[in-house]
């Protein structure tokens, strides 16, 4: 059995804090890395800042639609690993994804925790309404009222929703083990979650390159698809 399997089966209170590496292998690149989509003049920074989408909301629009959405993306054994445990009462999920892959693994709505917003929830600035993520895919208009759509996502010089860091701190108080998996975790807020944590909770990390943890985390450095893989849910 390893390690990670042990872990996870001996805890009670799990709470998964994940990042774009948890997403890679379901085909999302991280906008983050060095080799991914962007070498262009403006920065992914200033493209998904609120700046951006008020200044030049044709640019933003432009650069959403092409570098962020994956629609036809499911979730991977990551994923749904993760999900049998907060199925069965056992986790809950904060994630720094936007893509909506933890929500279509079947994770409990109550359970999820989408730090940074979701990609496939629209609304029109204007008058509020939500319309489908296909209907904005074709225009950012809103053709109701001729305001301009977005996504309910976090941008750069937005604030986290004060719901989804009340959850968040909760879930960590009251955590007996915390798996960060596929995140460098050095973008806060979302990093700065660990500091709520109670201090007698394990915490494992499960990444490709070692990140900084606190006295006593387990790193456990390697590839988390092949990890997850070999995890069993006892019933
Ligand atoms: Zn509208």
């Amino acid at each position: 059995m390893t390690e990670l399997n042990k872990i996870l089966n001996r805890a009670n209170k799990i709470v998964f804090l994940t990042g774009a590496g948890v997403s890679t292998a379901s085909g999302i690149p991280d906008y983050r890395s060095k080799n991914g989509l962007y070498a262009q003049k403006k920065t992914p920074e200033y493209l998904l800042s609120h700046t951006c989408l008020i200044r030049e909301p044709e640019t933003f629009y432009q650069y959403v639609k092409h570098n962020l959405y994956y629609p036809n993306s499911k979730p991977n054994i990551i994923h749904k690993k993760m999900a049998a445990f907060a199925k069965a009462g056992k986790a809950i999920i904060i994630t720094q994804n936007i893509d909506n892959l933890h929500g279509q693994s079947g994770v409990p709505v109550d359970r999820l925790v989408e730090f940074h917003g979701n990609l496939y929830k629209i609304y029109c600035q204007k008058c509020h309404q939500r319309v489908p993520y296909q209907t904005y895919l074709q225009s950012m208009h809103h053709q109701n009222c001729g305001g301009i759509l977005r996504a309910d996502v976090v941008l750069y010089e937005e604030g986290i929703k004060q719901e989804n860091l009340q959850k968040s701190v909760l879930a960590l108080q009251q955590a007996d083990t915390i798996v960060v998996c596929g995140t460098s975790f050095v973008v806060y807020p979302f990093a700065g979650l660990i500091e709520y944590r109670n201090s007698n909770a394990k915490v494992v990390a499960v990444n490709k390159e070692t990140i900084s943890l606190p006295e006593k985390g387990i790193m456990i450095k390697g590839d988390a698809v092949q990890e997850f893989e070999q995890v069993t849910i006892k019933a």
